[in-house]
């Protein structure tokens, strides 16, 4: 049985394992089995972490938070989560390869999930031209005209990330301004490349096996338009993942995870979360990691007040021997 364990490998899981592990907990994380590291991990550069004054690649950033949670003695296993039983003193956690695992707590930091159009062709032509992903795969429209779908940061990042490639980004905003940040508006309205479509909204998505277009409708005066294209980034906002844990933590009605006040607590006891799963509002990389701080103190405070002998049966089962060496071998 485990003290802690830690379900999700974005910046709130690993700076929870690094406290965790620093704390001697000896925490398992489960970093899932093809998007561990999480969001950061298809983003490129990113200039907004302390301490990189000349940014950093979003996945070395998180292939250097594992190191560092693993360096303290975080077993890090690449595994998706399929069910969860949180209710009890023994949480089980329970793993697509047939694992299950107990844990005294359990930090859940599960990030969010992009959104999606919710148009009947979107699901049919994904990876055939509609995608969610520049940095996974802009580099197969090279010279094309594409467009990016959305007013937020996401979407600058990936209209100006995609002139890189591209001949013509068209930037599909449903309003007549954007959500983004003055900076990130700023580098997409003075790149050449990119062309703004204001107020109108996709409608269709046409094309048999690839791409070819998208049927646009105008917010305004409700006329509708076909634009010719061969690839569609829908960059749109995400939805916090919580489907793990319906019935069982409360969540907001902004769909996110409920935690009591300034704290990681969830409705049930033991039961920590963190990152973009509990937050609907700030969402980035260093408010993500403190937040996941915020949870390992919570969850070392909790385990504290728990019976000793309790504790010690999940101690002496996954010691650590060297704080600094290997990841631990349980
Ligand atoms: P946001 O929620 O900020 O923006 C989503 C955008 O998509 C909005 O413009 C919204 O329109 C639009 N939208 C939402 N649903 C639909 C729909 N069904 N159809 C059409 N358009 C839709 O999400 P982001 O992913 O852009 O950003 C999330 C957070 O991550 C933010 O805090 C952002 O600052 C941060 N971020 C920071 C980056 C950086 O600093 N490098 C890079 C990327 C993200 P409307 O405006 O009308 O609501």
């Amino acid at each position: 049985m485990r003290q802690v364990i830690i379900i999700g490998s974005g910046p709130a899981g690993y700076t929870a394992a690094i406290y965790a592990a620093r704390a001697n907990l000896a925490p398992l994380l489960i970093a899932s089995s093809v998007e561990a590291g999480g969001e950061l991990m298809k983003t490129t550069e990113v200039d907004n972490f302390p301490g990189f004054p000349a940014g950093i690649q979003g996945p070395d950033l998180m292939l250097a938070m594992q190191a560092q949670a693993e360096r303290f003695g975080t077993e890090v296993v690449l595994d998706d989560v399929v069910s969860l039983d949180l209710t009890g003193q023994v949480k089980t956690v329970t793993l697509g390869n047939g694992d299950v695992h107990e844990g005294l707590s359990v930090i859940f930091a599960t990030g969010s999930a992009y959104r999606k159009l919710g148009l009947e062709d979107e699901e049919r032509l994904s990876g055939q031209g509609v995608s969610w992903c520049a940095t996974c795969d802009g580099f197969f429209f090279r010279k094309k005209t594409i467009a990016v779908v959305g007013g937020g940061d996401s979407a600058m990042e990936e209209a100006t990330f995609l002139t890189r490639f591209a001949d013509k980004v068209y930037v599909i905003h449903r309003k007549d301004s954007l959500r983004a940040s003055k900076v990130m508006q700023d580098r997409a309205f003075s790149d050449p490349k990119i062309e703004f479509l204001w107020n109108k909204e996709v409608a269709h998505i046409y094309g048999e096996g690839l791409v070819n277009g998208v049927g646009l409708i105008d917010t305004v005066d409700g006329s509708e338009t076909t634009l010719n294209l061969s690839g569609l980034f829908i960059a749109i906002g995400a939805d916090p993942r919580t489907h793990l844990v319906h019935g069982q933590l409360d969540l907001t009605i902004e769909g996110t995870i409920a935690v009591q006040g300034r704290t990681s607590r969830t409705n049930l006891t033991g039961v920590f979360a963190a990152g973009d799963v509990i937050d609907p509002t700030y969402r980035q990389a260093v408010t993500a990691a403190a937040s996941g701080t915020v949870a390992a103190l919570d969850a070392e405070h909790y385990l504290a007040s728990l019976p000793k002998d309790l504790v010690d049966s999940a101690v002496q089962a996954s010691m650590v021997t060297d704080t600094a060496a290997e990841p631990v071998a349980v």
